[in-house]
């Protein structure tokens, strides 16, 4: 059963103050059940999905609804088994892959907890953003339960580095993001994006950044087998000379691509199960990075990071507020 509570002076209504809260407020899951069927990106198969609310502390679980016992497999740092070209969790048999599209969604929307149920072995590419996901949710609702998120307070910095670039956190009052990636393609180049989770929109600016690929790497993972599914509905694609996509459409902004950069950042780091707050900075990291991060972070010495566990009873909404920009 899901308690949800929604008391006048506990219910947050939509406004600036509330959007501070997105991250660092009470536990939230989704208002209905939410069924959708997409393509999946490198399997190629069209797959089913449903999202079911959880209550409090239940997290974010996926569940493999095509197989005998229904496997499942929490969305968690450790349980990451692949990250070639995307985000895969659960042991090969059972595995469910491209999970971190969906992730940002629900992270940006503020959800940590929900099982979906997914019939395959992958996460339907969509339009290869977070934007189909964020509007169904939306549409779904997204409610508030009786119990407050905890996050991790980021006290000391700390770096992971890999040869292709690096994710480093220090502290900060908020939870910030800063991407910068560096591409030969002139198309891309140097691009650099700053997001303010506790100021600034998910849905509005980052969840409809498509993926990308340069045309020759496309060519090269379809002939390995790989992205069966890949059409330019959901992917950008760069052209051989590196100064346009062929995508009739265009690009969605001119920095889409570090803005999808920056989304497949926070869908991966999701599977923190708790958000930081912090200030993140992201050098040219990837999936791979960002799991080896995960992995450091969570095996790293007590003092780096402090997870906060702030109470029902002890606070008002607007105390928690102050725990969450002042601690
Ligand atoms: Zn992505």
């Amino acid at each position: 059963m899901i308690i949800a509570i929604r008391i006048s002076s506990y219910y947050v209504q939509p406004s600036k103050q509330s959007e501070k809260l997105v991250i660092f407020s009470r536990q939230k899951t989704i208002g209905n059940p939410i069924t959708m069927r997409g393509r999946s990106l490198h399997t190629g198969n069209y797959v089913k999905l449903s999202m079911i609310p959880a209550p409090a502390d239940h997290g974010i679980i996926f569940e493999r609804a095509d197989l005998q016992g229904e496997p499942r497999v929490p969305a968690l740092w450790n349980k990451i088994s692949k990250t070639m070209l995307s985000t895969t969790i659960g042991p090969e048999k059972n595995s469910v892959g491209t999970v971190e599209h969906l992730m940002a969604a629900l992270f940006g929307l503020g959800i940590s907890n929900v099982l979906i149920k997914v019939y395959g072995p992958e996460i339907p590419i969509m339009d290869g953003s977070s934007d189909i996901f964020v509007k169904k949710i939306s549409e779904a609702g997204v409610v508030e339960l009786n119990k407050y998120r905890p996050f991790y307070k980021v006290r000391e910095t700390f770096q992971f580095k890999s040869k292709a670039g690096y994710v480093e956190i220090s502290p900060s009052n908020q939870l910030v993001f800063d991407c910068k990636i560096s591409f030969d393609a002139q198309i891309i180049g140097d691009q650099r994006y700053i997001f303010n989770f506790s100021k600034d929109s998910f849905a509005h600016l980052i969840a409809d950044a498509r993926t990308f690929c340069q045309i020759k790497d496309y060519e090269a993972m379809k002939a390995s087998g790989l992205v069966r599914g890949g059409t330019l509905d959901n992917a950008v694609v760069v052209d051989v000379n590196g100064k346009s996509v062929i995508n009739p459409e265009g690009l969605r902004y001119h920095d889409e691509f570090v803005r999808h950069k920056l989304l497949d950042a926070i869908g991966d780091l999701a599977l923190l199960g708790h958000p930081l707050q912090g200030h993140v900075k992201l050098v040219s990291s990837g999936h791979g990075i960002h799991a080896g991060f995960m992995r450091a972070l969570m095996r790293a010495p007590k003092g780096i990071i402090e997870k906060v566990t702030p109470s029902l009873e002890s606070s008002q909404e607007n105390e928690l507020m102050d725990i969450a920009a002042f601690a």
